[in-house]
């Protein structure tokens, strides 16, 4: 049994997913995928050349021909559109308000879940997005389901806008980040929801590192239990 696994972790928008997936990796010396920003970046794709986000064959075609790429770099993920940084540019207000739409289309996710998939192949990965441990790694050794209340993750959804120097009040953020959920939990394609076998973690009153450590502690727990599993030859 290989000693890597894969972790999916789900959840709605800010609830720490990034933060966590992030820091999880790099304790482990695993791979991080942020399948939020893969989205964010097709958004830009459609966005940048100009075509009505109505336009589903127009948008799915952008998509399929702009070519997008992760890559790690002094510990920090970066996000690359036709191998331009786009890392900053993905996370504006304009995209938050057309990802929905963009990433409700078949065509769309079957691009990137392909590309997500393929990423994974090799396990030891931490990979977050909506529809990780549902759809795109359903035999994940680890899933969790990432919660928070809705005015903490507004809170810090507020924080980290203001890094970029982009200023909202805290109802605007709170309405853009309730939509955003509503309609990504109510699309047909791959809809924002709990995996069955997936263990909660409620992180409104938990600092990053206590959502790190309880997360390192399952896999610690899941590394235990398949190292200890007699390998199909002795039993
Ligand atoms: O995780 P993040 O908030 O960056 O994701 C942005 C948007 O990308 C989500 O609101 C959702 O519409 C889309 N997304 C998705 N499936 C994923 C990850 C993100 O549909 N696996």
């Amino acid at each position: 049994m290989s000693e890597k696994i894969r972790i999916a972790i789900d959840g709605p928008a800010a609830s720490g997913k990034s933060t966590t997936a992030r820091l999880l990796a790099q304790k482990l010396g695993y791979l991080y995928i942020d399948t939020g920003a893969m989205y964010r970046a097709a958004t830009l794709a459609v966005l940048k050349a100009g075509i009505n986000v109505d336009d589903e064959a127009a948008v799915v075609r952008c998509v399929r021909e702009n070519k997008i790429s992760l890559k790690i770099s002094d510990g920090i993920l970066k996000t690359f559109l036709n191998g331009e940084d786009v890392s900053h540019l993905i996370r504006t207000p304009q995209i938050n308000k057309v990802i929905s739409k963009i990433s409700s289309y078949k065509g769309v996710r079957k691009v990137l879940i392909e590309q997500q998939r393929e990423m994974a192949k090799q396990g030891g990965v931490v990979m977050d997005g909506r529809d990780i441990g549902t759809v795109v790694l359903p035999d994940a050794e680890l899933k969790v389901f990432l919660v928070a209340g809705l005015k903490e993750r507004a809170r810090r959804r507020k924080l980290e806008l203001e890094l970029q120097g982009i200023e909202l009040s805290i109802e605007e953020i709170e309405k853009e980040i309730a939509n955003r959920d509503r309609l990504d939990s109510e699309r047909d394609e791959s809809p924002l929801q709990k995996a069955e076998d997936a263990r909660v973690l409620d992180t409104t009153n938990l600092t990053v590192d206590e959502q790190v450590d309880i997360i390192y502690g399952w896999t610690q727990e899941i590394l235990k239990t398949l190292r200890e599993k007699p390998a199909a030859g002795d039993r």
